[in-house]
């Protein structure tokens, strides 16, 4: 049985073909700007990469070079798309409508359209996605996977914001999370490491990446997370700002004569590190800038481990305690020292890690102290595979 996975930006398409005999990856490829100058397709098949340059006007010419490479001869790995046997969509927004994955059809379609309104940036360029690999594909069951499903255990008291009630009613007002596909599997690989069914555990994962998560994940189920309404909330992120004080928005705007839509760029779109230091939205960058002394990029480091530091105090308090904290995603497996960081001055909650063994990235490592009471693990991420398991689950029933 071979998956097909995508990922479906306003002017990217990402895929992976999966065999699921063995949960190996056959070809892993990156439509990039589409309707734009400079489109390409890149696909990566066991090291050999193979790229195609030529104008990509949209998304339906985008997918026929995807179905192109990984049928061609020489660079592909199928061939012919009937041996596609489903195909996986990542949906950022699913809203109150999911808790799972499920199989598209014109129902699905019309809700994730109407999550639209709450993810203005994903949901319309999921839809083109699924509605192209539905053109081309005409056999192939679709399945969609949403970032938002694991995070609809929360209880009423975690997800609802303090606003008048009717905004809630009226506009679906409340915390939805992202990211929770990777919450839900780095918190059961821990459980496994921890020896316990998930059912029996309290685990704090941190998805760490561009865009960052942290979630209280309370017997195998997500029970808090920091990221609300949007991706906006919560951490210290490349270019989000994160938590702020809400008054500190119309104050802004006025001072500035900002547009709503403006304000909203600026927080998504300039604020966080990049906002902060003006140099970069990558840690990496930040880092070096850091160690040459540029002060605001030290600043910047300090408010993100800082931040991490307090939702995963406030999560150990929400769940009552922790038996594993959880480290994923581009900074959260490689980033050595803001793990330290993160991880100083949490003894008091028994949470310790040993800095040899952190030393370690993008492997599944445990880095817990001989003394820590909590372990501690960095464990790679893959949302992919998750949503090739469920699409293969859904397809074969
Ligand atoms: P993601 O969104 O999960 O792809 O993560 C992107 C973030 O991970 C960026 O801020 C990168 O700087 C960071 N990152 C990736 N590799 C490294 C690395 N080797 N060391 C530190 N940070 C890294």
């Amino acid at each position: 049985m071979k998956i097909l996975v995508i990922n479906s930006g306003s002017s990217s398409i990402k895929y992976q073909l999966i065999d699921m005999t063995d949960e190996s990856v056959l070809a892993v490829g990156l439509v990039e700007r589409i309707g734009i100058d400079g489109a390409r397709l890149e696909q990566e098949v066991s090291g050999h990469e193979y790229v195609i340059e030529q104008a990509i006007p949209d998304h339906e010419v985008g997918m026929e070079l995807v179905i192109a490479a990984l049928t061609d001869e020489e660079n592909g790995v199928i061939s012919s798309v009937d041996e596609i046997d489903g195909v996986g969509h990542r949906v950022v927004q699913g809203g109150k409508f999911f808790d799972k994955s499920v199989l598209v059809d014109d129902d699905v379609k019309a809700k994730i359209k109407e999550c639209a309104k709450i993810a203005p940036l994903h949901n319309p360029a999921h839809l083109m996605g699924i509605n192209v690999c539905e053109e081309l594909m005409p056999e192939t069951k679709q399945v969609v996977t949403f970032d938002s499903a694991f995070h609809q255990s929360m209880p009423e008291e975690a997800y609802m914001y303090a606003l008048p009630y009717k905004y809630y009613e009226k506009y679906d007002i409340r915390r939805y999370g992202a990211h929770g596909t990777s919450h839900k599997y780095v918190a059961q690989l821990a459980a496994e490491q921890l020896g316990k069914a998930v059912e029996e555990t309290k685990i704090i994962t941190c998805h760490l990446g561009n865009g960052a998560s942290i979630t209280a994940v309370k017997s195998g189920k997500s029970y808090d997370t920091s990221m609300g309404l949007t991706p906006l909330e919560g951490l210290v992120m490349g270019t989000r700002c994160g938590d702020i004080d809400p008054a500190a928005i119309p104050y802004i705007m006025e001072k500035e004569d900002l547009s709503p839509q403006e304000m909203d760029d600026i927080m998504n779109n300039e604020s966080g590190f990049l906002g902060i230091t003006g140099i970069s939205n990558d840690t990496r960058d930040i880092e070096e800038a850091a160690e040459e002394g540029n002060q605001k990029a030290q600043l910047a480091l300090k408010m993100f481990s800082y931040r991490a530091k307090k939702y995963i105090g406030s999560y150990v308090a929400a769940m009552n305690g922790v038996d594993a904290v959880v480290f994923t995603a581009g900074i959260g497996e490689n980033g050595i020292e803001m793990r330290e960081d993160i991880c100083q001055d949490l003894d008091y909650l028994g949470i310790k890690i040993d800095t040899e063994k952190n030393n370690v990235r993008g492997k599944l490592t445990d880095i817990t102290a001989a003394d820590s009471k909590v372990k501690v693990y960095v464990i790679p991420t893959n949302e992919e595979l998750v949503i090739a398991r469920d699409t293969l689950a859904l397809v074969a029933e």
